[in-house]
């Protein structure tokens, strides 16, 4: 990499965003954070983060779920920071029902958010990496990327949709020195799982620390959950020169989930 030090990570006011938002500026990046929260707590964000990294930080609002306010953000973070080289699409939500019941506003906003958004993001970032000859676009999927489970039609859906454009987009930007891979998480303990455990609490009439032990033990191997540190981890990795020849991956980081 040369001085290519601009990331922009979709939905990382919480959880595994958040997390690689961290990892990013720690190894040198200014970050543009974006995702919903109360204003103080994500102005304090901002401010821990670059008083722990010494990048420059910022937030922008955009909704997900608006084409027009994705393309803004790219076209905002690139005009702030004077480009965009590394482009991560995260902002993920999620909905358990049956398909029969399965809402259909819902379903709109979680291929929205999960699926359609990472185009609009990736097509706006593309030219501006082509010119500069360098760029990285990652995609959070999903083990639910890989396979599926009851009750998560339109996640499932999405996850696995945004495995297909990452391939996409990886064979169109080939050889440009632009690479595009899926990160493929089993478990990991954010608010959005949290209210699944949440929920599976309820039904089982349990406490919160079964109903985690419950979901881990039927689904991943490890019986532990994955870490957003270990995601940033993994995501810098792909920003390395070591992984200028991994594209249009689909990485699991699961702890045995897809295994079986
Ligand atoms: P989270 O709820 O902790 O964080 C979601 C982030 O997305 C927040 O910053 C939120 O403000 C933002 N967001 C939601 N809707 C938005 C919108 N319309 N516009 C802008 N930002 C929006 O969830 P998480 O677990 O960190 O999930 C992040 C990604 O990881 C998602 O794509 C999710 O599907 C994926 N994922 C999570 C797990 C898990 O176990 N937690 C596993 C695999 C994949």
């Amino acid at each position: 990499m040369t001085k290519t030090r601009t990331a922009l990570v979709t939905g990382s006011t919480s959880g595994i965003g958040l997390g690689m938002a961290r990892a990013l500026a720690a190894s040198g990046f200014d970050v543009m954070l974006n995702g919903f929260g109360e204003s103080g707590a994500i102005a304090s964000l901002v401010r821990d983060i670059a008083a722990g990294s010494g990048t420059r930080i910022e937030h922008h609002p955009a909704d997900m779920s608006d084409p027009a306010q994705v393309r803004a953000l790219v076209r905002d973070t690139r005009t702030r920071f004077a480009g965009l080289d590394v482009l991560v699409n995260n902002a993920g939500i999620q909905h358990v029902a049956p398909l029969e019941t399965f809402p259909d506003e819902v379903w709109q906003r979680i291929i929205a958010i999960n699926l359609s958004a990472a185009f609009y993001a990736s097509a706006e970032a593309l030219p501006g990496m082509r010119e500069r000859g360098w760029g990285r676009i990652i995609n959070t999927s999903s083990v639910h990327g890989l396979v599926a489970s009851v009750h998560k039609a339109a996640y499932v859906s999405a996850k696995h949709g945004i495995i297909g454009l990452t391939r996409v987009t990886a064979l169109e930007s080939a050889g440009s020195g632009i690479t595009c891979n899926a990160i493929c998480p089993g478990f990991v303990r954010t608010p959005l799982a949290d209210a699944q455990i949440a929920a599976r609490a309820a039904a089982d009439g349990s406490d919160l620390a079964s109903a985690a032990s419950a979901v881990l033990g039927e689904k991943q191997p490890s019986g532990e959950f994955v870490t957003v540190e270990q995601i940033g981890a993994l995501l810098c990795f792909l920003c390395s020169p070591a992984a200028d020849q991994i594209t249009g991956a689909a990485l699991p980081i699961d702890g045995g989930w897809t295994a079986q």
